[in-house]
């Protein structure tokens, strides 16, 4: 895989005090980075960032959007949003829910409703169709499907090694359903997918899970979003990291795709994605590298 890329195809270094002749704007956000979480911003196992800090700081500095987009809820989306000090939108369980901090700019796009102090918009199917439909298909194959809505906090906390309150967040789902198949067999997974897509949804799998969601992905989200930001800043560049495949959606739609070091390997994904960068480096660190050096318009290669 490609590991290495000139420093000749990376965009120069404006940020947020520079000026290039086709910004238009002093000022302007040179960048706009769409970061997945578990395994990417977040240590798959501790689910802590801070090697990730200095590249988070340097966007913070240079006034560049850091977009979350996760199979996470809303739910804990929004505090970790806050930890993290972002005041950006952020996307929630597998694109099924985008949402825009009060205040905007520019303002949310039609169709957002105003809940819970967020500006929600809904792109996801709604979550009790989910569970009906997962029930129904377990039925079908007989398989031994378990979902999110099946278990209790303390299965959900020992499957993620999420402590009890974090799990109580990740268990308010709106737009996705994560299930595990026990004692998963060659060719569940695409009968499964089968299933689902006779319903209209889809199946994709995650770090930990498999998830059962609507017609949407982290990339119609992500486009959704690119969008809303290209209305006032056309010249933007995007920036994509994930280690998963519910990641490639996403990593197809922008201009400069990370994919994030993890203990899988996903072979084919730069036949699939001919100008992803694979890190050298697992989660955070991997993070930090590549955004740091993506932001110094560095040469990429050698993250490592
Ligand atoms: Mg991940």
């Amino acid at each position: 895989m490609q590991t290495t890329k000139p420093a000749s195809s990376q965009p120069p270094n404006t940020g947020s005090h520079g000026r290039s002749p086709t910004d238009g704007v002093i000022g302007t956000p040179r960048f706009l980075i769409f970061t997945d979480l578990d395994g990417t911003l977040l240590d798959h196992d501790t689910y802590t960032w801070a090697e990730a800090q200095p590249g988070l700081d340097l966007c913070k500095r240079r006034s560049i959007p850091v977009i979350l987009v996760s199979s996470k809820t809303r739910a804990e989306m929004n505090p970790l949003r806050l930890e993290l000090g972002l005041t950006y939108p952020f996307v929630s369980e597998n694109g099924g829910g985008v949402f825009f901090p009060a205040g905007s700019t520019p303002p949310p796009p039609a169709g957002a409703a105003l809940s819970e102090g967020l500006w929600k918009l809904s792109l996801g199917a709604p979550y009790d169709l989910l569970v009906r439909s997962l029930r129904e298909i377990r039925k079908e194959l007989g398989l031994a499907i378990r979902g999110f809505s099946d278990m209790g906090l303390e299965e959900i906390s020992s499957l993620t090694a999420l402590d009890r309150q974090a799990a109580r967040l990740a268990a308010m789902r709106e737009y996705d359903e994560p299930f595990i198949v026990q004692d998963e067999g060659a060719g569940d997974i695409r009968s499964l997918r089968d299933r689902a897509e006779k319903r209209g949804l889809r199946v994709t799998a995650g770090g930990r899970f498999y998830h059962l969601h609507g017609n949407t992905d982290k990339g119609v989200a992500v486009e959704r979003l690119v969008s809303w930001y290209r209305a006032s800043l056309p010249h933007i560049t995007t920036v994509g990291l994930g280690d998963s495949p519910n990641d490639i959606d996403m990593l197809r739609k922008v201009d400069h795709p990370f994919l994030v070091r993890s203990r899988q390997s996903y072979p084919g994904v730069e036949k699939d994605i001919p100008a992803i960068i694979v890190t050298e480096e697992k989660g955070p660190a991997g993070w930090n590298r590549a955004v740091s050096g993506i932001l110094a318009g560095k040469t990429i290669g050698g993250l490592g």
